[in-house]
């Protein structure tokens, strides 16, 4: 090989996350992302509203396993701001399938559906110290790509940034699930931009990279609901699995999922 091309590959390695050499990512890693969106608010414990009402229905892309988890840390995290490339074409393809799944909520979210104005995709927000330490905000990305989907998909759509994080929530050990629900929803407060932006009752898809416990999605759903605002869904890159109900049998665990895990 030559020697300039040797001092290239030492001065700017490229590998996909997995470890893959010599392809910012590979075919495995990109299958993975290939869909079709999954139902993953079942396994988000701190979606349940405690009121009746049925968790709001998430899309994910794929688990938040393996590959997957070494690609969303090293985007998010470490400067590989270049699988935007991937990651964002994958979102919009599963988007532009969520576009039949989605009508039936909006024909009863009125009356902005009525008078066609476009569905609100509303990233939700990072922490200010997230933000600040990647210099970046990655959900951005990802709510233009549903945005793209959706409007493929026949409906008109548009990202509104109606949302941003109020300071950490308070410590959540001691707190019953009503008070904890309370605590974090107070953690999401309506932008300026967003009250200018959404109309009187607009219809909202959340965005997000990661569903975990659901926490911070359940308290973006509030924070709009509270302003007049519906709902009708959230799509995600990833999804942690439910924890696997074979392993709860097998240790014998009788108590709810995942009481212990952070609030994400
Ligand atoms: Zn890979």
């Amino acid at each position: 090989m030559q020697p300039v091309r040797v001092l290239a590959r030492l001065l700017l390695p490229v590998a996909c996350p997995c470890g893959e050499l010599d392809v910012p990512w590979c075919a495995r890693c990109a299958a993975l992302l290939a869909g079709p969106p999954v139902r993953a608010e079942h396994g988000a414990p701190r979606l349940d509203r405690l009121d009746g009402v049925p968790p709001v229905p998430v899309w994910a892309l794929t688990p938040y396993t393996g590959p997957v988890r070494d690609l969303v840390v090293h985007w998010k995290d470490r400067g590989r701001a270049d699988l935007d490339r991937l990651l964002a074409p994958a979102l919009q393809r599963a988007a532009a399938r969520l576009g039949p799944a989605l009508s039936p909520a909006l024909s009863f979210a009125l009356p902005s559906a009525l008078r066609g104005a476009p569905v609100a995709v509303v990233p939700v927000p990072s922490t200010g110290a997230a933000r600040r330490a990647r210099g970046r905000d990655p959900v951005a990305v990802l709510a233009r790509a549903v945005a793209h989907g959706l409007r493929d998909a026949g409906l008109p759509a548009r990202v509104v940034p109606a949302l941003a994080r109020r300071g950490s929530a308070r410590d959540q050990v001691g707190l019953g699930a009503r008070a904890r629900g309370r605590n974090l929803t107070g953690t999401v407060r309506m932008t300026r931009r967003g009250m200018r932006a959404l109309e009187q009752r607009s219809v909202c898809v959340l965005v997000d990279d990661v569903l975990t416990t659901g926490a911070t999605l359940a308290a973006a759903e509030r924070t709009l609901e509270r302003h007049g605002h519906d709902v009708i869904g959230a799509t995600v890159l990833a999804a942690t699995p439910p924890p696997a109900r074979v392993e709860r049998v097998k240790v014998g665990a009788l108590s709810g999922p995942a009481e212990n895990l952070a609030n994400t």
